[in-house]
């Protein structure tokens, strides 16, 4: 089957508008009368659950939190992306557009990928009305940083919280609505399972977090806002209680699944540090503004470090290797994740890793804490300061851009990284793949829209830094809110759907047969046991390197863990209760059958692409060598029982506006 993605037509630039013309309306008197359920409070489903019941409709939330204002989009950091220009850089709604599709290695939909840029100018208006604390500079204006894969400053940021502030702008634009009536929310509620009614989506099943009670709730469309699900390799950056179980459920009910094997593994987190471990932290990419990557030239001075017979800043400037500023002198530290994750990998492969374990390079802000503080003496009118002065000034801007951070590293690893250079990993992150949706944001199931890092957005195979918080912003404030109404504006006569109806009684008896089946198996390992070793086979086999065999290991240990977890997990407690090992237990059932299509796609497909690459596909340099001959499609992957026999769509991919080449970053 070729997929439809309603993408309009008509030149580029023009899509969007036409699109919003030609769509249907919902009439205000007759928003009123629908109702919508949208799963995930994140900044993806808050900014959309606050501007459909702005607009009229009623909105039913649901998140496992105690509260919107915990989504893990509270974690995002660095900042986000909009071609506002106001660096006078030569940025522009084109320039944002093309690097998204370069950046993603010519793996997204470019009508997409335009609409996103367009819209990007008018998220930071919308959260500067809100009162969003974005940065500012002396004379008042936003401030912009850069991020990776680009060569302009487009990074609106709030500190290294940017995240939390936009989430705090769309929580109070939720609440503004919640105290109308507007929003009903329902905190500590996991949606389980979807219900269809004559194909269509009207409903879930949800579990109430804290008496364990099953419930029915009806709408005329559903709305998954579920986040990513970088948390199948068990360790990620994600937060803990990031799951995939709300966009399964939609996919084992139809919803195809896109480029599961798509996922970005951030080149700047803090190291591993033991088996015991059940987080990892990621430093921001914005300090790679000022941040300098290396590791040691000489492999004896590498084992020195490591052994610790000599320190990081003892190391002559000509001992030292700035290995991405060597290879790709035009971008330097600030390449694409991937590309700088894979050269992470390959130096420390190579022998040149610099911790214990030999998985770390250093992230170095000497250079810049003595610019800065050259600077900031020259303009407070300090003659002649000393080496001493001049560092003081510079780490108080650089406290003053990244304190935040420094203080974070310093609280994790308990070393001081103004003075000595941080140690940083390539660490799962972000999730690229997601559910399919069409120009519309809806799935392959009528009335089910899908949104924000659910979906299998337009990031490609690479996403670049910042452009997460502006796609799930611009998919919620500015995208759906529109689109959503092509498709009620067949329901204003339907009225409201009954959870009476068979659909909801045989939906409620599933979830429960299999509670009662989890329950039941009284096994003697933890789900964490099951969980760690899928993510073990992830990382190894499926991680930043992917190959055949490797692959179809993957493939059958998988099966192997899921068999056995179905046989032998043990879950204490009680169902109807507050039982958060029976929440993880059925989250990690899904990501074990998830797991296995993300192994299957990534064998699927073996040309290299952005942040999937396969071994078999690079140039003689290392980089990733795609196939744009046979791969130039979207996998959208039919859930017909087991994963590895999902049956695979395409949606081919057309570039009629960048002309597609293998990406460079020379
Ligand atoms: C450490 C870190 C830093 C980052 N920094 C940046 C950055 O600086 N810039 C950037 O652009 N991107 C950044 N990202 C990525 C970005 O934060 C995420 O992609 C984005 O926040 C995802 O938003 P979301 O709304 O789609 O999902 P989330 O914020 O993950 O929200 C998911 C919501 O769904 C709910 N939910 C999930 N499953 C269910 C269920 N079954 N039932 C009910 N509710 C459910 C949750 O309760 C939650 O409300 C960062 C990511 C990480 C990990």
């Amino acid at each position: 089957m070729i997929l439809d993605s309603k993408t309009p037509e008509g030149p580029i630039k023009d899509k969007w508008t036409k699109h919003k013309n030609d769509i249907n309306v919902v009439g205000p008197a007759n928003k009123r009368n629908i109702d919508i359920i949208v799963v995930g409070t994140g900044l993806a489903g808050g900014s959309a659950s606050a501007s459909l019941a702005e607009m009229g409709y009623n909105v039913k939330a649901f998140c496992y939190q105690d509260s919107p204002r915990r989504a893990h989009s509270i974690a995002a950091q660095g900042g986000i992306n909009a071609a506002k220009n106001y660096q006078n850089d030569g940025d522009s709604i084109y320039r944002l557009f093309y690097d998204t599709v370069k950046g993603g290695d010519y793996r997204a939909r470019e009508a997409n990928v335009y609409r996103l840029a367009e819209v990007s100018v008018n998220i930071i208006d919308q959260c500067v009305a809100q009162g969003v604390p974005f940065a500012r500079d002396y004379g008042g204006l936003l401030d912009n940083r850069s991020f990776g894969g680009v060569l302009v400053s487009r990074t609106f940021y709030a500190r290294g919280q940017t995240g939390q502030q936009l989430l705090l702008g769309a929580y109070s634009a939720m609440n503004r609505q919640i105290a109308k009536g507007k929003i009903q929310m329902f905190n500590r509620h996991e949606m389980v399972e979807l219900v269809k009614v004559d194909g269509k989506a009207r409903g879930i099943i949800a579990r109430n977090l804290i008496t364990g009670e099953l419930e029915r709730h009806s709408a005329h469309a559903v709305v998954i806002a579920s986040g990513g699900y970088g948390n199948v390799f068990f360790l990620s950056t994600n937060a803990m209680g990031s799951n995939t179980t709300a966009a399964w459920k939609i996919h084992r009910n139809g919803a195809f699944f896109a480029n599961p094997c798509y996922t970005q593994i951030h080149p700047t987190c803090i190291p591993r540090s033991g088996e015991h471990q059940s987080k990892l932290t990621l430093m921001s990419e914005s300090l790679r503004n000022d941040g300098r990557i290396w590791v040691p030239k000489n492999l004896e001075d590498a084992e020195k470090i490591r052994s610790k017979t000599i320190k990081p800043t003892e190391l002559k400037e000509e001992d030292r290797d700035y290995y991405l500023e060597r290879r790709y002198p035009a971008f330097g530290n600030l390449v694409p994740r991937d590309v700088a994750s894979r050269a992470a990998k390959e130096r420390c492969d190579a022998g040149y890793g610099v911790n214990s374990t030999g998985e770390a390079v250093y992230l170095d802000f000497s250079a810049a804490i003595e610019r800065y503080g050259k600077e900031k003496a020259l303009v407070s009118g300090i003659k002649q300061p000393s080496v001493e002065k001049i560092i003081e000034l510079g780490e108080e801007v650089v406290e003053q851009k990244y304190g935040n951070l420094f203080q974070m590293y310093e609280k994790i690893v308990a070393e001081n990284p103004y003075k000595t250079p941080m140690m940083i990993y390539p660490a799962v992150h972000y999730t690229m793949g997601g559910v399919w949706v069409d120009y519309n944001l809806m799935t392959t199931i009528p009335g089910c829209y899908c949104i924000g890092e659910a979906n299998f957005s337009d990031h490609g195979a690479n996403r670049l830094g910042a452009s997460a918080l502006m796609q799930g912003l611009a998919d919620g404030y500015f995208v759906l809110p529109y689109t959503i109404g092509d498709f009620l504006a067949n329901d204003i006569r339907t009225g409201p759907i009954s959870t009476d109806l068979k659909e909801f009684e045989i939906a409620e008896k599933n979830v429960s047969d299999t509670i009662d089946k989890l329950m039941s198996i009284k096994g003697d390992k933890p789900v964490d046991h099951f969980h760690k070793r899928l993510g073990k086979v992830m990382w190894e086999f499926a991680g930043m390197a992917r190959n055949k065999e490797g692959l179809e290991h993957a493939i059958s240990e998988i099966k192997t863990i899921r068999k056995e977890f179905w046989e032998n997990v043990r879950i204490p407690g009680d169902k109807d209760e507050m039982n958060t090992e029976l929440e993880k237990a059925g989250r990690v059932a899904d990501f074990l059958e998830l797991g296995e299509l993300f192994a299957k796609d990534g064998l699927e497909r073996s040309e290299s692409a952005g942040g999937h690459f396969r071994e078999e596909s690079q140039t003689p340099e290392g980089e990733a060598l795609r196939n744009d001959k046979d791969f130039a499609f979207t996998s959208a992957w039919e859930f017909v029982g087991e994963p590895s026999e999902a049956i695979l769509h395409k949606e081919q991919l057309e570039f009629n506006d960048i002309e597609l080449k293998q990406r460079s970053y020379k």
